[in-house]
């Protein structure tokens, strides 16, 4: 095992060195940082059985073990062939005895059990701390299991504080309730980060009413030709029960379902003008009696990008429905974006309000220690592990995501550098690598000025400029502008972008009094200078500047 130690250790070094990994380091990206522990490398260097000649004979099973390399022809010298030829189905069915070229990798892994516990992705069966939300948003919507409509409900919290988690948990419940007690009731989940314009929200919403609608469809016509067919063969006393007089009235309503069937056409996701969208969905939702709940996740995103049009038309609707009723469910992470809406669309949203407040360090932990016991194999975590976790993600306004990734990442990285067990020292090298993804994602989705005003401070403080000043930075901003063809901004809006940067933690800027000569902003840069530069740098319109660099330092130098 020992030569596998080092080459591992090798491949992870520059990161695990110090805090911030390289720019060129692929370790940008949280998932694809650390390798998948069910994917082990293929790399035959790695190969950590030196006692296996080579990768074809271990592929036909462990030399040491069968003692002979069957389907082989050549054969290694240094494997004991004291047994002669031993016919490959019995080593086949010998499995146990077989070692192949990934069976050492996957036996060395005492870390998780179950890494997929603790990915985002993944909808726990178990909420702690959030009971009493739970049951708030049960009591509310118990009345579409009795045919009612339940009130809309907006739900807030800031981001980790079990929001989805929990709507996901209420909807499962609830549409398993509604089919046991065999009630009408639907749920339709929508991310407004992802669909985040009215006619995406209608078309995602009218596609799913209408593939539910023509599975109706399809059922009814299957019993009414089963119908027909009776009818026809054993005369019209079959049809006595039924609303039909006769076959001809079986056959008017298997053609009034068949032309139902035909106007249910999808929705395309562009194009339609969107009133045509919206009565597209108001017909699929109306087509039979039932109560449909809408949750609309990051409701805030959708009203930021599109405006309040979506919810004003849906939270109209009951008027007009005849069949059927809905109710909405909005998901905030923003406390404030009711101050947005139209007073009416706010009123009807917010009848009901329930609030997710952030966890404290003690509820992270027990979140933490319920996962953990499923995602990590038996004493893979030190003591002081879940605390750590939890007390940083307390820090980090109490949100569970991020003390997950903490917990995923930490195990990860002792994974990575073969530790038997996770420890602390790994927590805190996964704080700073979730900390520098974070920076690197926000400032590679930065418009461009802002990336120029944030380059133009990196250059000032990698010519050794500290204190810098909003107008140092302009003119460096200038002279980077005129470089790359960008249009100037004027000093009063790079001001703006450098509070902004500010807001984002990317720089520090605070205001600092010059006497009689006013006040002025003193910039530092807040993230790691390099990586920064590097990110900056792959933008395609500012990869050009880098030729300029000399240029601006000459002026700078004046
Ligand atoms: P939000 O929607 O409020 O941003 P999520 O519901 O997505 O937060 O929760 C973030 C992560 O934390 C998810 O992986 C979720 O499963 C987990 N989580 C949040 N609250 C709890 C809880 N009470 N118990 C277990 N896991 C939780
Ligand atoms: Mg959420």
């Amino acid at each position: 095992m020992d030569e596998t130690d080092d080459t591992n250790r090798e491949e992870g070094a520059d990161d695990e060195n110090e805090g911030w990994p390289t720019a060129d380091d692929d370790a940008f990206d949280a998932d694809e940082a650390t390798p998948d522990p069910d994917a082990p490398e293929t790399d035959t260097s790695d190969e950590p059985s030196g006692t296996v000649p080579d990768v074809e004979s271990d592929l036909s099973g462990d030399a040491d073990a069968t003692g002979s390399v069957a389907g082989s022809d050549t054969v290694d010298t240094s494997v004991n062939l004291d047994t002669g030829g031993v016919d490959i189905d019995r080593m086949l069915e010998d499995d146990d005895d077989s070692q192949g070229l990934f069976d050492d990798l996957m036996a060395g892994e005492p870390i998780f059990r179950n890494k997929e516990v603790l990915r985002p992705s993944y909808t726990p069966h178990e909420l702690p701390h959030r009971t009493d939300q739970i049951n708030q948003m049960a009591t509310i919507l118990v009345s579409a299991l009795r045919g009612d409509t339940p009130s809309n409900i907006l739900i807030y919290g800031k981001t980790g504080t079990g929001k989805t988690a929990s709507a996901k948990f209420v909807s499962q419940e609830l549409e398993s309730t509604s089919q046991k007690y065999d009630v009408p009731c639907e749920v339709e989940y929508i991310n407004c980060e992802i669909t985040d314009t009215q006619y995406r929200v209608l078309a995602q919403l009218a596609n799913k009413f209408i593939e539910k609608n023509r599975e109706i469809v399809a059922g009814r016509l299957e019993d009414l030709r089963d119908l027909r067919s009776e009818a026809t063969e054993a005369g019209t006393a079959t049809l006595a029960d039924t609303e039909y007089d006769d076959v001809s009235a079986v056959d008017d309503r298997i053609a009034d379902l068949e032309t139902d069937r035909e106007e249910m056409e999808e929705v395309p996701m562009t194009g339609w003008p969107t009133d045509r969208v919206y009565s597209k969905f108001f017909d699929a939702i109306d087509y039979h009696e039932r109560v449909v709940v809408i949750m609309l996740d990051e409701i805030d995103k959708l009203v930021e990008k599109s405006g309040d049009d979506t919810l004003y038309n849906l939270s109209r609707m009951n008027s007009e429905l005849e069949n059927s009723r809905i109710s909405i469910m909005g998901i905030s992470n923003d406390l404030k974006f009711t101050d947005f809406l139209d007073p009416r669309v706010k009123s009807s949203l917010g009848e009901e309000e329930i609030v997710f407040p952030p966890y404290d360090a003690n509820q992270l932990r027990d979140i933490l220690q319920h996962r953990s016991d499923v995602a990590f194999k038996d004493d893979a975590l030190t003591d002081d592990v879940i605390p750590l976790c939890a007390a940083f993600a307390a820090q980090e306004h109490g949100d569970a995501r991020r003390a997950l990734d903490l917990l995923r990442t930490a195990g990860e990285l002792a994974e990575r550098s073969q530790a038997e067990t996770v420890e602390e020292q790994h927590v805190r090298q996964a704080q700073d690598k979730i900390e520098l993804d974070r920076v690197v994602e926000v400032v590679r989705t930065l418009p461009t000025q802002s990336k120029i005003v944030l380059f133009a401070t990196i250059l000032l403080e990698k010519n050794g400029v500290h204190n810098i000043n909003t107008g140092e930075v302009f003119n460096i901003y200038k002279r980077l502008c005129e470089e790359i063809d960008a249009d100037v901004l004027t000093q009063r809006r790079v001001t703006d972008l450098i509070s902004e940067l500010d807001m984002l933690g990317i720089v520090n800027a605070v205001v600092v009094s010059k006497g009689r000569y006013g006040r002025t902003k003193e910039i530092s840069l807040s993230v790691p200078i390099e990586e920064t530069e590097h990110v900056l740098l792959s933008d395609s319109r500012l990869g050009d500047i880098e030729n300029a660099q000399p240029f601006v330092q000459a002026r700078f130098d004046n």
